[in-house]
């Protein structure tokens, strides 16, 4: 009889172990950091060198470990955090599998150094890809130094997985800045390739989130404080004035730990249904806390999924909390004030068309802005056609009548009707917002906005095949502090960000200069959609080429550069845009994939009215 099972040796099922817990750099730093934070530590300092890929160092002033339980501790399983099977329920470290430390130490060069307080000297273990070469005293400050070098250099198929430098790089700020959040009270930080990427003292957490999102951001938050007997949500959520592409600034909390959980998500996301526009993302930090035993934390390897004893209580309470601080603040009845309000003001008649005069008249010097403005304007007489002109006359016009921004229409609105869209005889609009028209039998329901931004998309996707989008500098460049990651593809993808109009300048730590963006869009909130485009970037970056991002990015600036929402216009500025429509490769969706235009044919009316 043949024996085909057999038990794998300690050093291969640590390995198999580290394919689950050790991704990447980045989840080794939260991996240690987190047992630093378990150990009491006030101070945790970071080095990465290559994104983490050639070293990573962990320093802490925790309480630092025995010479017997630091050899334990590259043991698999061997923890100090739970002892039985009933700890499992009332887990309140943020590690408790043993599982890191042997982990890592099986897949790189890994040095071990660590001191209790109170005790003479350290000990200082070396292991190499599992195995231990060395254990030695030695002499250093009380606390741990982890130092991780040359991480998969035995597991080739993982090296494979890894990214750029500025890619990894970003993935450690992204957890540094999580953890960070997570810890208001004690300091970090963070050097890459002797560059600082992150330093933070003890503090409150709005001024740690001040530190990670940005001061400017910081400044809308609103604190949010909920205890009830069984969920305690506590934080800070951003109003409806600071949302971001992606839920990469949802700093959710569950009793300390990060997660990245979907009940949490969603709670907050229906908090903020109305208040923000569908697929925007609040900026929040909230924390969960919850009786230990309501929460299995011992889900995935990682940690960042957990399941709930009692979700749709814990689901409700962060969805009240939440709504609660929403429902309490000033925008919300602005917001309804504004809105029909905006509508309504829609230009008409002689204002309008002095409004898109002017507007023209500014577009002349917008793209040359430098050379024209000591010839013919005088500086401040820009400064106004750009800031009240342009980005409200032509905004408006513009955005609708896509084509051509600022051309005024009358020069080819004449020429007679060619083309499908322009064939449509036009019985009206619908709610500021749909364009009615009729074709033979047919009742042909265009939506404006998505229809606006295919003939933007398909607009700059010709110029960037003829050479490049059309790009705008800013008058006056703004700048914009961004996360790691954001910062990381910014850098990574400078030349290709310049070939769709982006033109964006280091300035120090997180910050970097917009000095130009796509020209259809600069009439909009630049800074949003730089962010938005580099959240995109962060997310689709890690793993693609730019090309592959290249529609994603062309359709998100399109989506800038129209106007959102209801939108009153006049008859001949929907023909216009017919007439674009017409002119645009036009394929019968918008660029997010929503149809452009519904039929409905006179037997469905027939059959609705029951006439059949
Ligand atoms: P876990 O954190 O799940 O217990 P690890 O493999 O991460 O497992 O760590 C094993 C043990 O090593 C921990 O339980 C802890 O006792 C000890 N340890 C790890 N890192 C440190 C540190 N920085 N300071 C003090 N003790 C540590
Ligand atoms: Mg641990």
């Amino acid at each position: 009889m043949s024996q085909r099972i057999s038990i794998l040796p300690e050093n291969l099922t640590n390995k198999i172990a580290a394919g689950e817990v050790v991704e990447r750099p980045s989840s080794v730093i939260k991996e240690l950091v987190e047992n630093s934070l378990d150990a009491g530590a006030t101070e945790v300092s970071v080095e990465i060198a290559v994104g983490g890929r050639r070293l990573i160092r962990v320093t802490d002033n925790g309480h630092g470990m025995s010479r017997e339980d630091a050899l334990l501790s590259l043991e698999r399983h061997a923890t100090s955090k739970i002892k039985c099977d009933s700890d499992l329920d009332g887990i309140l470290t943020l590690g408790f599998r043993g599982e890191a430390l042997p982990s890592i130490a099986s897949v790189s060069r890994f040095c071990l150094a660590t001191r209790e307080q109170g005790s003479l000297e350290g000990t200082e273990i070396i292991v190499e890809g599992g195995k231990v070469r060395e254990v030695k005293a030695c002499g250093m400050a009380s606390g741990t130094v982890i130092t991780v070098e040359q991480i998969f250099f035995n597991t080739p198929a993982r090296l494979k997985f890894m990214k750029s430098s500025e890619t990894e790089t970003g993935h450690v700020g992204d957890v540094m800045a999580r953890l960070a959040v997570s810890r208001p009270d004690a300091s970090f930080s963070c050097t890459s390739d002797g560059r600082e990427l992150l330093r933070v003292q003890r503090s409150d957490l709005l001024r740690r989130l001040s530190q990670v999102v940005g001061k400017e951001s910081a400044s809308h938050l609103h604190l949010v404080e909920n205890n009830s007997e069984y969920v305690t949500v506590g934080g800070f959520v951003s109003g409806p004035s600071l949302t971001r592409s992606g839920p990469q600034a949802m700093y959710t909390y569950i009793n300390g730990r990060f997660v990245r959980d979907k009940v949490v998500q969603h709670a907050i996301l229906q908090a903020y249904r109305g208040v923000i526009d569908r697929g925007r993302y609040p900026v929040v930090a909230l924390f969960i806390q919850l009786p230990a035993g309501e929460v299995d934390v011992n889900v995935h390897p990682t940690k960042h999924e957990v399941r709930f004893r009692r979700q749709s209580v814990v689901h409700d309470s962060i969805q009240a909390s939440v709504e609660e601080v929403l429902r309490l603040s000033p925008w919300l009845a602005k917001k309804t004030e504004t809105s029909p309000a905006k509508a309504s003001a829609a230009p008409t008649g002689q204002a309008y068309r002095e409004r898109i005069a002017a507007a023209a008249q500014a577009s002349l010097t917008l793209p040359h802005r430098e050379q024209h403005y000591s010839q013919s304007l005088s500086r401040s007489a820009v400064l106004e056609a750009t800031t009240t002109a342009a980005s409200d006359a032509a905004a408006e016009a513009v955005a609708v009548a896509v084509a051509e921004p600022v051309t005024p229409f009358q020069s080819k609105q004449e020429s007679s009707p060619s083309g499908y869209f322009l064939s449509l005889n036009i019985i009206g609009q619908f709610h500021s917002e749909y364009i009615l028209c009729q074709s033979g039998t047919d009742l042909v329901i265009i939506d404006q906005h998505a229809a606006s931004e295919r003939v933007a998309f398909q607009r700059l996707k010709q110029q960037f095949l003829a050479g490049g989008v059309e790009s705008q500098r800013l008058l006056f460049p703004e700048t914009i502090e961004l996360s790691f990651g954001e910062v990381a593809v910014a850098g990574r993808f400078s030349p290709e960000l310049a070939g769709i109009g982006f033109e964006l300048e280091p300035f120090g730590g997180n910050t970097l200069m917009v000095a130009a963006v796509p020209r259809l869009a600069a009439e909009k909130d630049a800074i949003r959609l730089v962010r938005d485009i580099l959240a995109d970037l962060a997310q689709l970056g890690a793993s693609a080429a730019f090309q592959d991002a290249l529609d994603e990015l062309l359709s998100r600036v399109a989506c800038h550069s129209v106007v959102r929402g209801v939108h009153a216009l006049e008859i001949r500025q929907m023909r216009e845009l017919l007439r674009s429509m017409d002119e645009t490769e036009f394929a019968a969706s918008c660029p997010h994939g929503r149809p452009v235009s519904h039929v409905v044919t006179l037997a469905e009316l027939e059959k609705i009215f029951k006439r059949t």
